[in-house]
């Protein structure tokens, strides 16, 4: 009721959800109900959940930012929203994202920006910004968001909050509305280290209904953090700094920051020692041929039959005209430059000189990760090269905004784990600044161990 409360009172200001689900308190009266017959619950039965709109509800809207699915209530749950509701959380409602989750603002959602509560003026991040400003703002106390190129990580940075991108196959993306199925990823967004992890516990594990989906067992991450929480030197461990993401184009408060954190690491015992990944460089250029290229094809699914939205032209027409009429008025803009950037990309004759050389590149990339992971037991940089930016300011500069992502996209890219937690704020604005940790796939526990004691 607390949360729901937060909600009503902060929400026409925030706008961090679309949709505030009607049947939470019932739920949680149902969990109550379950505790006094004595049943045994798991440590989050009750904890109420915000869950990005981009994963499906059964029962509740889900429309991932986009007309095209204005008010498309999905038939089933996302697994990991089933595995929710199997823990007894429950869920707040769902939050606002950039459209299909293309965006680092949560501006080119169809249904308004969300303002990031640290300053209203400004942008919770993106495309999960819903999430961050809901767990920023008090209105939930963890949320869930998907992570494709930093929709976790970078609103995490900007809202001062944790936010975690796991390992590529850990957390099963059925039923998460595909944006580009090589690289992306559900994953918590909270308030501490041990939050995310408890809720990482939650949703992770092995899917059958995800082909991609790993069989590991994984060690209990909330285990993790709680040692970590308790571990007071840091000797022995070899912290890398990637030399292309401490970049002296950042920010001067985040370098500020950043730099600070690092001192604090290395008087706690850690070995700072520098990595170079030169194929970073060509990182956000390889994600925007890759992810268009796969976003054009999932969402042609989008097509006035199967879901959501259809209209008619005037004067009827033929089923082709009908689709185009509907994706016309279906899709926001970003979302149409990435359709077209991507089927041109996957086109003949065009293949091989953009999509084929991306992958070569992402190759590339995954090799001066494990070069780097020779000389480092985790990898760190700042979780974004600036704080949070103006509404406004990027909206009509998609360079100036893909750029905000130079410190996310490597991370998966590459398919390994990332977490991003706040380090301060930046002396020049009073806004929070992240810092990025980054481990070898499966070892996920790294980041909540260390991401503990650090915090
Ligand atoms: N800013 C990235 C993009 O626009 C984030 C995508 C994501 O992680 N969903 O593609």
């Amino acid at each position: 009721r607390a949360h729901l409360d937060r909600i009503a009172a902060v929400d026409t200001d925030v706008h961090a959800f679309l949709h505030v689900n009607a049947a939470a308190l019932e739920t949680a009266a149902a969990v109550d109900a379950k505790r006094a017959a004595g049943e045994q619950l798991g440590e989050l039965a009750g904890v109420p959940i915000a869950i990005k709109d981009v994963l499906c509800t059964l029962g509740m809207p889900s429309t991932a930012g986009s007309r095209i699915l204005e008010g498309w209530v999905p038939p089933y749950d996302a697994t990991v929203v089933a595995r929710l509701r199997a823990a007894d959380l429950v869920p707040l409602g769902k939050t606002n994202m950039d459209e299909f989750a293309m965006g680092s603002s949560t501006e080119h959602s169809a249904y308004g920006p969300t303002h990031n509560p640290w300053d209203l003026d400004r942008i919770p991040g993106g495309s999960g910004g819903g999430s961050a400003a809901a767990v920023a703002a008090f209105e939930a106390p963890i949320a869930l968001g998907s992570d494709t190129g930093g929709s976790i990580r970078q609103p995490a940075a900007v809202t001062g909050s944790v936010g975690v991108k796991p390992t590529y196959g850990s957390v099963s993306r059925y039923g998460a509305i595909a944006l580009a199925s090589s690289l992306d990823q559900v994953g918590p967004v909270s308030r501490t280290v041990l939050d995310a992890a408890l809720v990482h516990d939650v949703i992770g594990g092995w899917d059958p209904r995800d082909s991609t989906s790993l069989k590991d067992e994984w060690p209990s991450f909330a285990q993790a953090a709680r040692e970590g929480a308790r571990q007071e030197s840091l000797a022995g461990l070899r912290i890398g700094v990637v030399k292309q993401l401490d970049a002296p184009g950042f920010q001067a408060g985040v370098s500020q920051r950043f730099h600070e954190a690092l001192e604090l690491l290395a008087s706690a015992g850690a070995e700072i020692v520098e990595v170079s990944a030169p194929n970073f460089e060509y990182a956000v250029a390889a994600y925007y041929l890759i992810l268009p290229a796969e976003a054009s094809s999932n969402l042609a699914k989008f097509d006035s039959v199967r879901f959501g939205l259809r209209v008619n032209p005037a004067g009827g027409g033929t089923v082709e005209d009908v689709m185009a009429a509907t994706r016309e008025a279906g899709f926001g803009p970003e979302v149409k430059r990435r359709i077209i950037l991507g089927t041109y990309a996957l086109s003949a004759g065009y293949y091989d000189a953009y999509y084929g050389s991306a992958q070569k590149v992402r190759t590339l990339i995954q090799r001066d990760f494990s070069a780097a992971f020779a000389e480092a037991d985790v990898l760190v940089s700042p979780s974004a090269p600036t704080t949070a930016f103006r509404l406004g300011e990027k909206l009509n500069d998609p360079l100036a905004m893909y750029l905000n992502d130079v410190t996310t996209i490597p991370a998966n890219l590459a398919g390994i784990p990332g977490m991003g937690l706040p380090i301060g704020l930046a002396p020049e604005d009073g806004l929070p600044v992240g810092i990025q940790l980054m481990a070898p796939a499966r070892a996920d526990d790294r980041l909540y161990r260390l991401g503990a004691t650090l915090e």
